[in-house]
């Protein structure tokens, strides 16, 4: 389908993306498009005005930073799937980055885009709050920082504001093992179901892709890891307290089942095992 009539900016800033959202009605930031057009194709999304930033070249970098990795909010999959950094310090991302989609999907689409669109079956939220990663967003009462655990807040609701420009992804760098498993019926389809683990000394976190409304941590797997469980036992658990939804891709039933099998081979591999 072609998308309802619209109106069409062009950012140079992100100050003026922020002063764009607020002068005109129904304005929607444009980053890679990946998700945003096709929403608007099928008339989901009509936004009034697209305040285009895919231009604003500042915000697309990969650094070290202190204690933390850096990412611009325009970098794109395809870079961060080919970043040194990113594979030699927070590999997860590096990996899952290289997931998703098709080379397309991946030269166009961004992780900010991927972040702020809020898709529970999208690969990188489900990492980035395994991760326990951090948002840096910016908006008219100036810049504050948003715990991935904050920000996913429903299906295709986040905690940004109207008028917020999500400007920078921080990790921190792995201290141990890691695995992201994807099953999706085609290769370049989003998953059915995703599972992400990362091992550090204290434990494991466990990260969970369309099994729900929002991106979700397995809490009651990390409690049984800590409690001293196997991991095959834990991955028992990794369905608790989820409400995955039934579609074309699956059943809830065949999440749940998928869940605890991704779970236990995600554990096995980011252990070593
Ligand atoms: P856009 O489409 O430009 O924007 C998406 C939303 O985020 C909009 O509401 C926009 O206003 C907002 N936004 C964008 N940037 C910002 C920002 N900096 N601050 C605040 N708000 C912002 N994803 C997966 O995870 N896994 C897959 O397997 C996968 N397969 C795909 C296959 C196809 C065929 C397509 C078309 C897409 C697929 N995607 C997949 C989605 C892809 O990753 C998108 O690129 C991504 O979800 C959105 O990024 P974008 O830059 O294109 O955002």
């Amino acid at each position: 389908m072609i998308p309802a009539q619209f109106e069409y900016e062009m950012a140079g800033s992100v100050q003026e993306a922020i002063d764009l959202l607020g002068s005109r009605e129904d304005a929607k930031l444009l980053a890679g498009g990946h998700s945003l057009i096709p929403a608007m194709k099928l008339r989901i999304a009509r936004p009034g005005t697209l305040v285009d930033i895919g231009r604003i070249g500042e915000l697309s970098y990969i650094r070290e930073d202190g204690d933390a990795i850096a990412i611009g909010s325009l970098t794109r999959h395809h870079d961060v799937a080919t970043s040194d950094v990113l594979r030699d310090r927070c590999g997860i991302m590096s990996f899952a980055a290289g997931e998703i989609g098709d080379p397309q999907v991946r030269h166009r689409g961004t992780i900010g885009g991927s972040v702020a669109h809020g898709d529970p079956a999208s690969d990188m939220p489900g990492v980035l709050l395994t991760l326990d990663a951090e948002f840096v967003v910016v908006g008219p009462g100036g810049e504050r920082r948003i715990p991935a655990a904050d920000f996913f807040t429903g299906v295709f609701e986040t905690a940004l504001g109207e008028q917020d420009v999500l400007t920078e992804i921080r990790v921190k760098p792995l201290s141990g093992g890691w695995a992201y498993l994807k099953f999706a019926r085609r290769k370049q389809d989003w998953a059915t179901v995703g599972v992400a683990a990362v091992v550090s000394n204290g434990g494991a976190n466990v990260g969970l892709v369309s099994m729900g409304g929002t991106p979700l941590r397995a809490k009651a797997v990390e409690e049984a890891l800590a409690g001293g469980a196997d991991p095959a036992t834990a991955a028992e658990k990794a369905d608790d307290g989820t409400e995955p939804s039934s579609d074309v891709a699956g059943s809830a039933d065949y999440r749940r089942h998928l869940a605890r099998v991704l779970t236990r081979r995600a554990l096995e591999e980011a252990l070593g095992g």
